[in-house]
């Protein structure tokens, strides 16, 4: 992923950007011009997979009015992205920032099924 920035170009390592593009493998669920679903590589529950914006957005806390379409067409999607992966309850949750466990400095959206995942939320 190339972004230019005032002071020149610079190039941001991003694993997310690598596996949209082609450049790293992954199991992928969906697809589109704006976002991306594949196989989460250590799934936490029967049915784990990620959803992120093709556009390389750091985290939720960099969601602005530019880019918010790549957002609202990942909500849009979801309900049938999770029925394709045969579940229709399902858990999303999106670390944002390293106190929260992001790992990832990509948007990402973690969708969690196919099992009780109880009312507790952590
Ligand atoms: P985070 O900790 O940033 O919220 O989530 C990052 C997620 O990416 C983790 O659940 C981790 O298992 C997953 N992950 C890390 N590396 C890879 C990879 O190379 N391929 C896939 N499919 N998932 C990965
Ligand atoms: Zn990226």
């Amino acid at each position: 992923m190339i972004s230019c920035s005032r002071k020149g170009i610079e190039i941001i390592m991003c694993l997310f950007c690598d596996i949209i593009d082609g450049r790293l493998p992954s199991e992928k669920i969906y697809e589109d011009e704006m976002i991306y679903a594949f196989t989460d590589k250590y799934p936490l529950t029967p049915v784990h997979f990620l959803i992120v914006p093709k556009m390389h957005i750091t985290s939720a806390s960099e969601i602005t009015r530019r880019n918010s379409k790549y957002i609202a067409r990942i909500f849009e999607k979801l309900p049938k992205i999770a029925k394709s992966q045969g579940i229709d309850s399902y858990r999303i949750i999106s670390n944002c920032g390293e106190d929260a466990g992001q790992t990832v400095k990509h948007l990402h959206f973690h969708i969690l099924g196919g099992t009780d995942l109880g009312e507790k939320m952590i």
